[in-house]
């Protein structure tokens, strides 16, 4: 697919998005945040809910945390047009509170579809949410974070602290900077691996196979 189709693509997920009331949080949203980036993404940044300041733009990690995560994306020599970066959920759940399961499992239907259409040779979950959700049981983020992950369909995860943790606690910083700049590394280690093949699997390999390195 052409990168002009796959932004067409990914411009009509972000319209269906637009529209979307499947849960409650569509009552209290200022703007949907679908999520912002290359349709041609090597990584893909999965964080948790949007809050205030995405609410108010439409647009992902645009506060102190983003800004943030903006400067560790150009220490490893891309920016914010090279990557995409979305969440888990596309409307702000009020408050700030925690995502819901059941919003997370309605809304999850719009982040797959993107994924699918970028095809992101990493996938970066960023916090204990978005890495729960997709590497269910594998443990928390303290124990997951900074080693990638390849699941039996042959997608490799890298679980990160969420940049928001790290301005309240600077020892997390220096950690989500060290496990950040692994990310080159693992991008070669994927191009080379000729295993990266979509393998059918059932649910006890893939349980075994969560948290093996690559
Ligand atoms: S959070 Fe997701 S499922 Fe809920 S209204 Fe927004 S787009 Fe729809």
């Amino acid at each position: 697919m052409s990168h002009e189709n796959k932004q067409d693509e990914l411009n009509q997920i972000a319209e269906e998005i637009s529209a979307c009331t499947k849960c409650e949080l569509h009552k209290t949203r200022t703007n949907t945040v679908p999520g912002h980036g290359s349709a041609n993404a090597k990584v893909l940044f999965i964080g948790e809910a949007p809050g205030a300041d995405e609410d108010e733009q439409g647009i992902p990690f645009c506060g102190r945390a983003g800004k943030f995560l903006d400067e560790m994306i150009e220490s490893i020599g891309l920016n914010r047009e090279d990557v995409f970066i979305c969440n888990t959920l596309k409307c702000r759940p009020p408050g700030n509170r925690d995502p819901e399961d059941k919003e997370k499992e309605v809304c999850k239907p719009y982040l797959q579809k993107q994924v699918e259409v970028i095809r992101p040779k990493l996938i970066v979950t960023l916090g204990r949410h978005s890495t729960a959700t997709y590497l269910p049981g594998a443990g928390g983020i303290s124990k997951l974070h900074g080693k990638p992950v390849r699941r039996p369909s042959g997608q490799v995860y890298l679980p990160l602290y969420h940049p928001a943790a790290a301005l309240h606690n600077g020892g997390l910083r220096q950690t989500l900077l060290s496990d950040f700049g692994k990310i080159p590394v693992i991008l070669s280690k994927i191009a080379k691996d000729t295993s990266n093949k979509i393998q059918e699997t059932n649910e006890e390999e893939t349980k075994a196979k969560q948290g093996k390195l690559i």
